[in-house]
């Protein structure tokens, strides 16, 4: 993932090490099989069951809270989002879900600090790069104690392969050190708290509120940028508007996994230069002129 507030990064895709590799033939094809489930995942813990000495009648567990939407960036440009018909939002979302119920991204992690520390890698860098590269990390420092302990300048070596190298690592130890020191070493569950970290944006909050803490947010980057104005979802000139037009018409029920959708589409269907429109599962919902004809055989 590229630069995390601008539009031109390259996607905030991220996924769990237990996640199957995508491929671009995969990424179009039928339902992936379920996540497996993850003691340390929020919303995946078994509450402890109660022992209490007097018979009291067992407290009914508290109803699941439904994760409130993030408030979206205040707008610095005055324009009107583009009217979008919901059937067409709702048919292009319904496909996506019909095609891929559970998406997940490329980044790979084990936890909701190696998720942050992996994101805040991801700018101006490819997930495989970054992959490449945490797994000698993650093997050496996974705990902000431990990548303390490493130091920045082991940091640094074990990072050279990434773009900004040095000063990623520097924001690495630093946000570490800010997370034992105010944070009790854990990721905080809070937009306002995420980016108060050295080295996370808005985009890289959006991706760990989504993934890790399962948020309906909508992490724009380069991919989700062209998109949404490829779909005549957004006229923004900036990813705050493009996030903000978003939220104002994903459906729902599909808030969660939006974010994924539109990144691989993008990153293995819907290109920059040559979008595959004659593979594409949305084709008839697109409004794009000139879409791209079958390759000849
Ligand atoms: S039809 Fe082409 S331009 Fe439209 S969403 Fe599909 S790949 Fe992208």
């Amino acid at each position: 993932m590229k630069d995390d507030k601008s539009a031109k990064a390259k996607g905030p895709a991220v996924k769990t090490t237990r996640a199957a590799k995508v491929t671009s033939k995969s990424r179009t094809a039928q339902a992936k099989t379920a996540s497996k489930p993850d003691k340390n995942k929020p919303g995946t813990r078994k509450s402890a069951a109660s022992t209490t000495a007097t018979k009291k009648p067992a407290a009914k567990e508290p109803a699941a809270k439904k994760p409130t939407p993030r408030k979206p960036a205040k707008s610095k440009t005055k324009r009107r989002r583009p009217s979008v018909s919901p059937d067409r939002i709702n048919a292009i979302f319904s496909r996506f879900h019909q095609i891929d119920p559970e998406p997940t991204g490329e980044l790979e992690h084990t936890d909701a600090f190696t998720l942050l520390v992996a994101v805040v890698l991801s700018a101006q860098a490819t997930d495989a790069g970054v992959n490449k590269a945490t797994r000698h990390l993650f093997a050496a420092a996974k705990t902000p104690q431990e990548m303390v302990a490493l130091g920045e300048d082991k940091v640094r070596e074990l990072i050279k392969t990434i773009g900004l190298y040095r000063n990623k690592a520097k924001n690495v130890v630093a946000l570490s050190q800010k997370l034992i020191d105010e944070y009790d070493g854990e990721v905080p569950n809070d937009e306002t708290a995420l980016e108060s970290l050295p080295g996370v944006g808005r985009k890289t909050a959006n991706v760990v509120l989504n993934v890790w803490f399962g948020k309906p947010t909508m992490a724009v980057d380069t991919h989700v940028f062209r998109i949404a104005h490829r779909l005549g979802f957004s006229n923004g000139k900036t990813p705050d508007d493009v996030e903000r037009d978003l939220l104002a018409i994903v459906p729902e029920e599909y808030g969660v996994p939006a974010h994924h959708w539109l990144i691989l589409h993008g990153r293995y269907l819907c290109k920059a230069r040559k979008p595959e429109c004659w593979r594409c599962p949305i084709e008839e919902h697109c409004p794009m002129k000139d879409k791209t004809p079958a390759p000849r055989k």
